[in-house]
């Protein structure tokens, strides 16, 4: 069996349903694990939902409204009024109308997960009726009957032993009728609650089914030809690889390529399971593969991280960082959830570049000052490159501040900030 899976950009309107539905007709005799995201913007529609519920801010029955209509629109097109999917999608926001109803009573995060979820549930339920109604058989599957998470809402950790008991003994047979379409980025605790497993995280859940079931391969449908030297949205003349190892694809994505979500490579590595990075534009295209192939020689590779912070530790009598400081303030890290893109240290001081998550960074910063002098620098960029030549240095650098520099072998970091070139008037 295979595993596929497609993004919000592959089913994000009525006639982007129907393209993936042409894709899979030529995958009509195999056996496929379908994992759909929800369509288009939906999740940050729903999470607009969330926070003006919680935070009374505006009217989450407007948010709402926005996402009701926009699915219903799609429905509209895509089936007769007749249909029973319109009662299905109904009762499935008549669930967060309930919830949204009532004053927030959970934590912040909980509800997200209850409500957030939602939107991978009405694409899944749409995308699987509409492959019905053309001819392709396709079983509806609750992930939360297979994913198994603890309960850290929003960014949900897999019990993998218990999510492999659950796919192996529920999704061969279902494969034995047709498809089998879930949804990505969900999962569910051992109490039956709806959990997340972090924002663009339906990559992963593709991997998680590959990983459980031995799929013989995977393959993630996007809008770009495969994996690029870099983002094309950011840069031009970029060229598509033909092949990248596992290795490489987890260096990009740990340094925040955002073509794939970094914990899709581990479980599809550890299995040795090749992943295809493919285009529902052109769905012909060869694509990318990543797989244990070493390549010889790889192109510089860029990835750049937008609205980074910058923030320099030193102790206030001018005396050494040392062991201890380090091991305090990576203790503080841990406890405020900041990720460390970066890190530096000289005699006296400690620096980290870091995502600015204004509430993870500024109660590190209350806790940091406490002890030690704290200078914060932001509106930063990281950019990473890997297998550089001094031209791409160069031209990365042009018009820049480089505020810190490291260097490991095949791979170069700068964070920087813009500086405009000074012209004489
Ligand atoms: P999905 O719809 O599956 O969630 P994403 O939008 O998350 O897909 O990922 C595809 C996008 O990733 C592309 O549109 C592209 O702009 C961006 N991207 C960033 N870095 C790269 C890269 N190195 N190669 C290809 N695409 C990239
Ligand atoms: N829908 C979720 C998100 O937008 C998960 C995903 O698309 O991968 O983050
Ligand atoms: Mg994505």
């Amino acid at each position: 069996m295979k595993v596929f899976k497609f993004g919000g950009a592959s089913v994000k309107n009525a006639d982007a349903i129907k393209n993936v539905a042409s894709i899979l007709k030529e995958y009509k005799d195999e056996k496929l694990v379908i994992v759909v995201s929800a369509m288009g913007k939906t999740t940050n529609h729903l999470e607009d939902v969330v926070k003006s519920f919680f935070y009374k801010k505006a009217d989450p029955f407007e948010a709402l409204k926005e996402v009701k209509d926009f699915h219903y629109k799609v429905m509209n097109e895509l089936f007769e009024e007749s249909d029973d999917i319109f009662d299905r999608v109904n009762d499935t926001l008549v669930e967060i109308e309930w919830v949204i109803e009532d004053e927030a009573q959970e934590t912040y995060d909980y509800l997200y997960d209850q409500i957030v979820s939602i939107g991978e549930f009405l694409s899944t339920q749409i995308v699987s009726a509409y492959l019905n109604k053309v001819n392709l058989p396709t079983t509806w599957l609750d992930a939360r009957d297979v994913i198994l998470t603890d309960n850290r809402y929003r960014e949900a950790q897999v019990d993998w032993a218990a999510t492999t008991k659950n796919a192996v003994a529920k999704v061969p047979k279902l494969l034995e009728k047709g498809f089998v379409m879930t949804q990505g980025f969900v999962g569910g605790t051992s109490e039956n609650f709806t959990t997340t497993l972090g924002r663009e995280g339906s990559d992963y859940t593709a991997a998680i089914f590959s990983y459980c079931l031995d799929a013989e391969s995977m393959s993630v449908w996007k809008d770009v030809p495969g994996i690029l030297t870099a983002d094309p949205r950011l840069f031009k003349n970029v060229t598509k690889l033909d092949r990248l190892s596992y290795r490489e694809a987890i260096e990009m994505t740990y340094y925040g390529a955002k073509v794939i979500h970094p914990k899709t490579i581990k479980p599809i590595q550890n299995k040795s399971i090749p992943l295809f990075v493919k285009s529902f534009i052109d769905p012909k295209g060869e694509g990318t593969m990543i797989s244990a192939i070493m390549e010889q020689r790889y192109p510089p590779m860029i990835v750049v991280e937008k609205d980074q912070v910058l923030i320099h530790v030193s102790r206030r009598d001018f005396s050494f960082v040392e062991e201890e400081n380090l091991s305090e303030l990576f203790h503080l890290f841990k406890a405020h959830r900041i990720k460390v893109n970066l890190m530096q240290n000289s005699a006296i001081s400690f620096s980290i570049c870091v995502n600015n998550i204004p509430e993870r960074v500024d109660k590190l910063l209350v806790e940091l000052e406490k002890e030690y002098k704290v200078i914060k620098d932001d509106n930063l960029e990281l950019i990473t490159i890997r297998h550089y030549k001094p031209a791409t240095l160069q031209e990365m650098k042009r018009n820049k501040m480089v505020l810190l520099e490291e260097r490991i072998p095949r791979t170069i970091q700068l964070v920087v900030r813009d500086t405009p070139l000074m012209e004489r008037i």
